[in-house]
């Protein structure tokens, strides 16, 4: 619906009053607003010829004098573009139409149902502007059939009776007619309403990762660890699987960043942080604690396995090469295990404890506290 097509009337008059610039949901209801208006006018032509053959010409004039009018609106509208000003004039037209020409045929009775065409009023503020809309549109409507229920008596009093075969065939076609252009204009609506919030459902998963991923490295950030955490160790009080904790530490980093700058010392961390991504399992959790600490989350590892996982990682570590040849990085872990129960800070502050350990007796090394 975005490109207008070279050629081909059919298909180009939907378009003809969409503006380059506009959003991808203004031209679709600027193409559906025209479809229907432009079908409904030409369908009054046919009620209206139907109604003169048949000897009403009165009522024939009204369809008839609807449709000049709602062309001469769409063609203002395609050359104006201005989209409000045609939908209201749009569902006023379609609002009276059917009740004048109810009307003048001697109301209910003698009407065959044509107020139906009526609904698109309130269907057209429904898809075209809000919920408020469409319901004082309802009550416009409403307000309508209370006026021809009131007056029914007068109209039918001067109306010359229509043939029951006529006023059945008239029935039959505004009912069909009517409900297959209201189940289309409901099949857009619904359509456009879905696409809305898929895409809203979109952007929020997409806002939702951004606010738990660290942007530097891609892995997860505080935030997220705060909740992943919380939720492991509520999970450990009640199943009582063993829950691991990692933290780790990179070497003498200020000096990669004194030494070779601050682009390389990003390098570097984001190095570590594949490095640790790549060492886990899928259940496993790495998430960036600090400037160039990181949180590893062992659910169901005992602390023996966690220190195993910690020795393999530290020693894989010095081997990951970087562009200056000469550059080789260490880290130190502290490694300890979750008592049930325990809060986050309390794991978190031993795991601290204990890397802070290897700190003190020369790096590059791991140390491990029991729980
Ligand atoms: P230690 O072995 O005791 O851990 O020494 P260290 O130099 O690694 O520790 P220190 O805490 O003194 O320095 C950490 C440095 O990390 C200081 C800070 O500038 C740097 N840093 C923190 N975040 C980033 C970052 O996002 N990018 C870069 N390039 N550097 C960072
Ligand atoms: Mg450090
Ligand atoms: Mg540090």
């Amino acid at each position: 619906m975005t490109e207008i097509p070279p050629h081909g009337l059919f298909r180009r008059w939907p378009l003809m009053g969409v503006a380059p610039d506009d959003s991808e949901d203004l031209r679709l209801k600027k193409a559906v607003m025209t479809i229907t208006s432009t079908s409904i006018a030409f369908l009054a032509i046919f009620w209206g010829s139907f109604y003169i053959y048949n000897g009403y010409p009165f009522s024939g004039a009204i369809p008839l004098t609807y449709s000049v009018v709602s062309f001469s609106s769409t063609l203002h509208f395609f050359k104006t573009r201005h989209f409000a000003f045609f939908c209201f004039s749009q569902q006023l037209l379609i609002l009276l139409l059917p009740y004048f020409l109810m009307w003048s045929l001697g109301g209910f009775a003698n009407g065959s149902v044509v107020m139906i065409w009526a609904i698109f009023a309130p269907l057209a503020a429904l898809f075209f502007i809000d919920l408020k809309a469409a319901t004082r549109w309802m009550l416009a409507f409403l307000a309508l059939l209370i006026l021809s229920a009131l007056f029914d008596q007068t109209f039918a009093a001067h109306a010359r009776p229509m043939p029951a075969g006529l006023n059945t065939f008239y029935f039959l076609l505004n009912l069909g007619c009517g409900f297959i252009l209201i189940a289309i204009m409901l099949y857009y609506f619904v359509k456009d309403r879905e696409s809305a919030y898929t895409k809203l459902q979109q952007s929020e998963t997409h806002i939702r990762e951004l606010m738990l991923t660290d942007p530097l490295t891609d892995v997860a950030n505080r935030r997220h660890l705060d909740s992943r955490m919380v939720m492991e160790l509520s999970r450990q009080m009640r199943y009582g699987p063993p829950l691991s904790v990692i933290l780790t530490d990179i070497d003498w980093f200020k000096r990669v960043n004194d030494t070779y700058g601050h682009a390389v010392g990003d390098t570097v961390l984001k190095a570590f942080a594949d490095h640790l991504r790549d060492s886990l399992r899928v259940s496993d959790f790495v998430a960036r604690y600090g400037g160039e600490e990181f949180v590893l989350l062992l659910p169901n590892t005992t602390i023996e396995d966690a220190t195993a996982l910690a020795e393999r990682i530290r020693e894989t570590t010095k081997q990951i090469l970087f562009a200056q040849p000469e550059l080789c990085m260490t880290a130190s872990f502290g490694v300890t295990a979750a008592r049930p129960g325990e809060t986050m800070t309390e794991v978190l502050s031993r795991a601290d404890e204990a890397m802070y350990q290897s700190k003190s007796q020369g790096r590059d090394r791991v140390s491990v506290l029991m729980e």
